[in-house]
C-alpha cells in the first residue's frame, strides 16, 4: 500500500469495484480500493443478483441499460465469470388499474428508449413462465434483457478488471477515520495512513459511519430483505431452459430460477429497518433469521402464483440488509460543502445499477460533470431536512413497503410530511388547501370547496378536475392568490456580484429595478437553470429558481464562486404569496403604500404592502399580469389575510400549483425537470431566445455558439394540442408520425380556460413544424396531436404586459 494516492474509494462491494474499474477505465490509474473484510462483504454477496431493462425514470432506465450492456464487457476483460443468465423477464398485472398503467409504461418505455419489451397476455405469459398461474392477471409485459448474475462472480470481475487497467485494491483494510486536509483527504486505516485527493465513500451498509468520519450524515438506512431459494422442481428439471424473472406486482414478489429451484424475493409490506447507524463493524457475512410471520401475506401471494412451491420445501432463507435513500434512487456525487469527498452510496440495486453508477461518477470526478443528467441520483437532490432520523425512517420505509404498490400520479404519499410548512399553511388549510410536497416543504395543490371531498387515485383526470378548471377562471377573469413560499431564492451580494453572475447567466443582467429571465448553462452548454434575475437596484441581486433544486443549485454557485461575491440561500427567511389575474393591480393598488401597481412588466422594487416591508416584482407564471410579493417569513399571515379583504370586491380566489400548471401549458412555459433539464440545450428548448451572444464570456458559450452555429439541436420543443377525451398525456408519452416515433411528452395537461388537452414535446426538427399531424400516446391508447404555434392562450402577451 502506497502512502499517497489520487482517489481511495472506501467499500469493496459491486458498487465501490465498479467505481475503481471505471474511474480506472477512463485513465485514473493512481487509484486504490479498502475493503475492511473481503470482496463483496457487505450486502453484496447474497444479494439474488437479479437484472432488467424497466424503469420508469428514463435517466435511471438508461443507466441500468448501461449496466446491463457492460456485464458482457467486464466478464471478457477480466476473465471472471459472472454467471449471466440472460432469461428474459415478466413484470405482470392483477388489476384493471395496473394493467392500464403497465399498456402506458410499455408505451413510456418505448420513448426511452427501451426497445426490447411488448405486452404479453396472460395465456402468453404462462407459456413463458409455466409455473405461474394465471388466476387474477390480466396481463403483462416482456423484456428481453432481463435476468440475473453470479454475485460475487461480478464484483470480482470489476475488481479484476480494474486491476489489469492499472487500479489496486486491499482487502483486510478498514479505513478508520478520514481528516480533509489542504490537499484532500488523510485516511486512517488500520495498516497505516493514507493521503489522497478524493475519497468516494462505496460503504454501502457501513456508509453512514464513513459519511459521519467527515461530518455527513447521509439520508439513507438499511433495511431488511427477505427471499427464498427451493428446493429442486421436479417441473423444472424437465424444461429445457429456465424460467424467466418474473414480477408479480400485485403479489409483492419476484422470482428467478436457481439451479432446478426457484429463488422467490418479496419486497415486504411490513418492512424493518436495521442498524439505521450503519452496521455494526463487528457484522460479518452473516444472514437474519427469517422473519416468515412478517411476511405471511406476501408468501401466500407467492405460493398462490406459483403452486409448484406448495409441494417442495425451501432449501435456504436469506434475511439480509441493503440500503435506501428516501426515494430510492442512489446518492451519488460531490458532496455539497466537503471538497473531494464522493458518495457512492444507497444504490438499493447494485448488480442492475452499478455499472452506471460507477460510469457516472467516474465522469463526475474526471471531466467535472457526468456525460448523462444525474438528477435523479443526486446526493444534492436532498437538503439538510432530509438528515433526520424520522425523515429517513418514515420515506425509506415507504418506498420499500411500495416498492410493487401502484403509485397514481395524483396521490399524495405521507411519509415525512408535514415537514416544513409556511407560516399560513393552518389558515390555508381551514380555506380548503390540499396539500403536494415539493422537498421539504408542503404546497398548495387546489383549494377544495368542502372538508368532506375527497380526490380519487387516477391514472386519468381526477375527480378535482373542475375545482383546478374554477382556480383557472378565476386567475384568467378576475384575481387568484397563490403561495409562492415554493419558490426558491438566492441573495447574491458584494463588489463583484454584477461581474459573477455575469459570467454564471447566459442571460443579459437586468438593470436596477428589474428582473430577466436568466438561463444557466454548465461548460458543455446544457442547461443548468431556467431561473429569474432580480435587481433591486440597491446593490442586492436575487436568484429566484425551483425550490427543490435549493441544495443542487447552491452547490452549483459555491463551486463557481468568485472572490468579492457572498451568496445566501433565503429559503428559510423569504416566502410570499403571487397575485395573478387582471384585477390583481386593483388588488395590490389598496394595500401598497407607494406606486408598487405601476411597476412595469418584469419591473421590481421595494415596497411597503400595508404594514409589511415587501420585495415586489412585476411578473406571473400563468400569463396574466401579476405580481409576486416576497415578505419575510413573520408576515406571511398577514400578508395573506391581507391581500384576500383588499381583493374581496374583486373576487379574489386562492388558488393552488395544479391550477398554475394549466395556466403555464396555456402559455407554453417550460419547468424544471420537464421542458428543462441537465439533458437539454438551450436551442432545444428554446431557452436560446434568452441567451445574451454580444456579452462576451459566459459559462457554456462556446458550447451554445457550437450549437447555434453549427447544424442546430436534432430536436426541438413544441407545443401539442391533443385529441384527448379523458386524461392528459403527462411525461414521457412517445411522439408518433405515421408510425414512426419521432420524439416524447416532456409534460401535458388540460388547459381548462381554452377547453383543450396540451402537451410540450420534444420532436425531432424536421417534425417542428406548425400544422404537423402527429399523434401521442395517452394513459396507453393513441391519440391524434397536431403541433400549434406556442402560447394558445394571448400568444402576443399582451394580458402578461398589459
Ligand atoms: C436479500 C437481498 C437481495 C438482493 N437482490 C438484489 C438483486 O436481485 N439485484 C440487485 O441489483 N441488487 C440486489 N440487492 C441489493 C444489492 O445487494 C446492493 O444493492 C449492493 O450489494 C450494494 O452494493 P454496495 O457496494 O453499495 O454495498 P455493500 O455490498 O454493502 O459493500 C460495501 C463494502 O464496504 C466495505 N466497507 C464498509 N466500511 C468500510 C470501511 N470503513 N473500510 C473499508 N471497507 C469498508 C464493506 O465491508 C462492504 O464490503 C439485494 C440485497 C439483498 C439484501
Amino acid at each position: 500500500m502506497k502512502s499517497h494516492y489520487r482517489v481511495v474509494v472506501i467499500g469493496g462491494g459491486v458498487v465501490g469495484a465498479s467505481v475503481l474499474y471505471h474511474l480506472a477505465k477512463l485513465g485514473w490509474t493512481d487509484v486504490c480500493l479498502l475493503e475492511r473484510s473481503v470482496l463483496t462483504a457487505g450486502s453484496s454477496w447474497h444479494a439474488a443478483g437479479g437484472i432488467h431493462a424497466l424503469n420508469a425514470d428514463p435517466n435511471m432506465a438508461a443507466l441500468q441499460a448501461y449496466t446491463i450492456d457492460l456485464l458482457a464487457e467486464i466478464e471478457k476483460e477480466s476473465g471472471q465469470s459472472i454467471g449471466l443468465h440472460m432469461t428474459g423477464g415478466l413484470t405482470m398485472a392483477g388489476t384493471p388499474d395496473r394493467w392500464e398503467w403497465l399498456q402506458s409504461a410499455y408505451r413510456v418505455f418505448q420513448s426511452i428508449g427501451i426497445e426490447d419489451c411488448r405486452l404479453v397476455s396472460v395465456e402468453e405469459a404462462c407459456a413463458l413462465n409455466p409455473i405461474m398461474s394465471p388466476d387474477g392477471l390480466l396481463g403483462g409485459m416482456w423484456a428481453d434483457r432481463e435476468g440475473y448474475v453470479d454475485t460475487t462472480g461480478t464484483v470480482h470481475a470489476y475488481a479484476i478488471a480494474a486491476k489489469k487497467r492499472g487500479a489496486t485494491y486491499f482487502e483486510h483494510t478498514k479505513v478508520e477515520a478520514l481528516e480533509q486536509t489542504a490537499e484532500g483527504w488523510k485516511v486512517v486505516t488500520d495498516k497505516g495512513v493514507i493521503h489522497c485527493e478524493h475519497v468516494v465513500n462505496a460503504a454501502g451498509l457501513w456508509a453512514k459511519q464513513v459519511g459521519r468520519m467527515a461530518g455527513i450524515e447521509l439520508p439513507l438506512s438499511p433495511l431488511k430483505h427477505h427471499y427464498l431459494i427451493s428446493d429442486t422442481i421436479p417441473a423444472l428439471e424437465e424444461m429445457p431452459g429456465e424460467v424467466p424473472m418474473t414480477v408479480d406486482l400485485e403479489g409483492f414478489t419476484y422470482l428467478r430460477q436457481d439451479q432446478k429451484g426457484v429463488l422467490l424475493g418479496i419486497y415486504e409490506i411490513e418492512h424493518e429497518h436495521w442498524a439505521m447507524d450503519g452496521a455494526p463493524w463487528s457484522y460479518g457475512m452473516e444472514l437474519f433469521q427469517e422473519q416468515t410471520d412478517r411476511i405471511e401475506k406476501e408468501l401466500i401471494c407467492g405460493f398462490e402464483r406459483y403452486p409448484v412451491l406448495q409441494e417442495v420445501g425451501v432449501k435456504t432463507w436469506v434475511n439480509g440488509a441493503f440500503t435506501f435513500s428516501p426515494d430510492g434512487n442512489p446518492l451519488v456525487g460531490p458532496v455539497p460543502g466537503k471538497r473531494g469527498y464522493w458518495s457512492a452510496c444507497a444504490v438499493m440495486a447494485g448488480f442492475l445499477q452499478g455499472g452506471g453508477v460507477g460510469k457516472t461518477l467516474a465522469e463526475w470526478m474526471i471531466h467535472g460533470e457526468p456525460e448523462a443528467d444525474a438528477w435523479c441520483m443526486d446526493v444534492a437532490r436532498y437538503g439538510a431536512f432530509a438528515q433526520n432520523r424520522r425523515y429517513i425512517r418514515e420515506t425509506t420505509g415507504q418506498f420499500y413497503s411500495r416498492r410493487f404498490v401502484m403509485t397514481y400520479p395524483n396521490e399524495q404519499l405521507p411519509a415525512g410530511r408535514p415537514l416544513k410548512t409556511a407560516p399560513a399553511h393552518d389558515a390555508m388549510t381551514a380555506a380548503g388547501c390540499r396539500w403536494g410536497v415539493s422537498w421539504d416543504l408542503e404546497v398548495p395543490l387546489y383549494f377544495a370547496p368542502s372538508p368532506d371531498f375527497v380526490e380519487t387515485p387516477t391514472l386519468k383526470r381526477s375527480n378535482a378536475f373542475d375545482i383546478v378548471g374554477e382556480e383557472c377562471r378565476a386567475v384568467r377573469g378576475g384575481v387568484g392568490l397563490l403561495d409562492i413560499s415554493g419558490f426558491s431564492r438566492y441573495e447574491v451580494t458584494g463588489p463583484n456580484a454584477e461581474a459573477w453572475l455575469d459570467r454564471i447567466m447566459a442571460s443579459k443582467l437586468p438593470g436596477p429595478g428589474r428582473a430577466r429571465l436568466a438561463p444557466m448553462l454548465g461548460r458543455d452548454g446544457r442547461l443548468k437553470g431556467d431561473l429569474t434575475v432580480f435587481n433591486w437596484g440597491d446593490g442586492t441581486w436575487w436568484i429566484m429558481g425551483s425550490y427543490y433544486l435549493r441544495a443542487w443549485h447552491m452547490r452549483w454557485f459555491r463551486d463557481h464562486l468568485d472572490d468579492g461575491v457572498q451568496i445566501r440561500d433565503l429559503g428559510e427567511e423569504v416566502c410570499g404569496f403571487s397575485l395573478s389575474g387582471p384585477r390583481s393591480r386593483a388588488v395590490i393598488e389598496r394595500v401598497a403604500e407607494g406606486p408598487a401597481g405601476d411597476l412595469p412588466f418584469m419591473g421590481c422594487g421595494r415596497f411597503d404592502i400595508g404594514m409589511i416591508r415587501a420585495r415586489v416584482a412585476r411578473m406571473s407564471v400563468t400569463g396574466e399580469a401579476g405580481y409576486e410579493i416576497n415578505c419575510r417569513m413573520g408576515d406571511h399571515v398577514v400578508l395573506r389575510r391581507m391581500l384576500l379583504e383588499a381583493g374581496a370586491d374583486e373576487g379574489i380566489r386562492e388558488v393552488g400549483f395544479n391550477a398554475l400548471l394549466s395556466l403555464r401549458l396555456e402559455k407554453s412555459f417550460g419547468i424544471w425537470s420537464r421542458e428543462f433539464t441537465q439533458a437539454y440545450t438551450p436551442g432545444m428548448t428554446g431557452m436560446d431566445r434568452w441567451i445574451a451572444w454580444d456579452k462576451g464570456a459566459f459559462t457554456g458559450r462556446d458550447a451554445a455558439l457550437a450549437e447555434r452555429d453549427g447544424n442546430g439541436p436534432a430536436q426541438k420543443l413544441v407545443t401539442l394540442e391533443v385529441d384527448a377525451a379523458d386524461a392528459d398525456a403527462s411525461g414521457y408519452e412517445p411522439v408518433w408520425k405515421d408510425g414512426r416515433r419521432v420524439g416524447f411528452v416532456t409534460s401535458g395537461g388540460y388547459g381548462h380556460t381554452l377547453g383543450k388537452s396540451f402537451a410540450l414535446a420534444l420532436v425531432d426538427t424536421a417534425e417542428a413544424v406548425e400544422g404537423n399531424d402527429l399523434s401521442v400516446h395517452v394513459v396507453g391508447v393513441e391519440r391524434a396531436a397536431s403541433v400549434i404555434a406556442p402560447s394558445p392562450y394571448d400568444p402576443e402577451g399582451k394580458a402578461m404586459r398589459g
